[in-house]
């Protein structure tokens, strides 16, 4: 037996535990992991020693070449490269009109699905699609088997900004989520409070980014958390919360939790790295929704990370560039901050050089959870038969991050100058290196689309 590819004598991660061994690559499949003796002979050895070996990211909550983000594929997936990332899940939305609306004229989902295919044809990594409902028109329920067909198991609700949809129409949602086993991944603030604050800082000139967390709080972002999981309990569907924020949202998830078979949800990179006093440092540069909170919401988040309340972490990456970001009012900005490129080293610093977390657990959160929340079970794992993503990470090299260094377009990190210890060194895609040492080596077009099954939630699964 011959392998194309073993790397040898490095530091294996699993959601479970470490091992010292090698591993095999053939056909783009993990063929074997063991000591060196039992290793097949390779066409290439790459020398992973005091290297951590580990399964490739993946990013459920990414927005590239669509709605809210300037980055192309060819951009948003080098810079994921770059970062350990080697599959995401972007949004397919059904185009509406309004004045957040980039489209001409309304489309279906089946529509969105599609054009999201056709761009992800420049795509580095492998890609999947969340379906976004933004308009409460019932005839969208007409499409949701073929759409789940195509591999879009899973539909993103907001429950704010114009595409908010209300209680009621989100409430058959669910149901029809839950009919076809899907995932209802959801945005929740509330709008009429978030709007209503909004309007009371304009009002009193109350401009800087500082000002901004108090337009969008927490107790906002847990009642609508609250409305939708309840809904979605009554319905029977898999509720999915995204970018939680704060430690009121994450208790919501965990009041209504048993066993996740029936509820989960995500933090983002930046909420567990960052806090409010960013907007007094970087100004609106850090701006997102929900905002950044306090210190105590990112000790809350990492509790409720090792407590399974949440599981997942995301980048929720959107490319802005500075012009977008910086103007005079926090209301200006476009909301929306890159971290693809920078997500792993940042959280890898946070959650185990900071915080004492484990290499498991890292794993655990951006890869293994993230595969089998939505869908992917050849990804985020290093088991033998599954694809072979997988990233080389020397957990002792620092470096300061820089935006000069970003693939994705935006031009600005809301980390920059943040000395971190851990770097990634190699992003292999299916057994294809696609970054090397800080350069992207893969090609355009390389990656797939991944049609995603409906995802196993039983306890067990996570
Ligand atoms: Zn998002």
């Amino acid at each position: 037996m011959t392998a194309d590819l073993v790397i040898s004598d490095g530091t294996i991660v699993t959601p479970e535990r470490l091992l010292e061994a090698d591993l095999a690559v053939d056909g783009g499949t993990i063929t074997a992991i063991g000591d060196a003796k039992s290793m097949p002979e390779a066409e290439e050895v790459v020398d992973a020693s005091g290297k951590l070996v580990m399964p490739g990211v993946v990013d459920p909550h990414v927005h590239i070449d669509g709605y809210l983000s300037n980055d192309s594929y060819e951009t948003g997936t080098s810079a994921a490269a770059l970062g350990g990332v080697t599959s995401c899940v972007n949004f397919a939305w059904e185009a509406w009109l309004g004045d957040l609306s980039v489209w001409d004229e309304k489309g279906t989902l089946m529509e969105a699905v599609e054009r999201q295919k056709r761009k992800g044809e420049d795509s580095l990594i492998d890609f999947g699609l969340h379906g976004v409902i933004t308009r409460e028109d019932p005839a969208v329920f007409d499409e949701l088997d073929a759409v789940v067909e195509e591999g879009v198991t899973s539909i993103k609700m907001f429950t704010a900004y114009e595409i908010g949809l209300s209680n009621g129409f989100m409430n058959q949602v669910f149901e029809e989520v839950a009919e076809r086993d899907a995932v209802a991944v959801l945005h929740t603030e509330d709008a009429s409070v978030c709007n209503h604050l909004t309007d009371r800082l304009k009002a009193n000139g109350e401009g800087h980014p500082r000002e901004y967390p108090r337009a969008r709080p927490d107790y906002a972002e847990a009642m609508a958390a609250e409305d939708a999981v309840r809904m979605a309990q009554e319905a029977g569907a898999k509720y999915y919360g995204i970018h939680t924020s704060c430690a009121k949202a994450a208790d919501v998830l965990e009041d209504f939790q048993t066993d996740g078979s029936e509820v989960r949800g995500e933090t983002c990179t930046h909420y567990a790295a960052l806090d409010e006093s960013a907007y007094e440092a970087q100004g609106s540069l850090a701006i997102q929704a929900p905002p950044l909170r306090t210190p105590a919401d990112r000790d809350a988040l990492f509790d409720h990370l090792h407590d399974g309340a949440l599981s997942v972490v995301s980048t929720d990456h959107v490319a802005f560039r500075r012009a977008d970001k910086e103007v005079e009012h926090w209301w200006d900005s476009s909301f929306g901050v890159n971290s693809l490129q920078t997500t792993l080293p940042v959280f890898h610093d946070e959650a185990v050089n900071e915080r004492g977390f484990s290499y498991p657990f890292l794993v655990r959160v951006m890869c293994t959870n993230p595969a089998r929340t939505f869908g992917l079970p050849g990804k985020g794992t290093l088991e033998p038969g599954t694809d072979a993503d997988i990233v080389v990470f020397d957990p002792n090299e620092e470096y300061t991050i820089s935006a000069a260094d970003n693939a994705s377009v935006a031009d600005y990190s809301i980390y920059e100058g943040r000395e971190v210890t851990g770097r990634v060194k190699k992003t292999f895609l299916r057994g294809e290196l696609i970054a090397d040492d800080g350069e992207v080596v893969g090609e355009p077009g390389y990656g797939e689309y991944v049609h995603r099954e409906r995802p196993d939630w039983s306890p067990n699964r996570r």
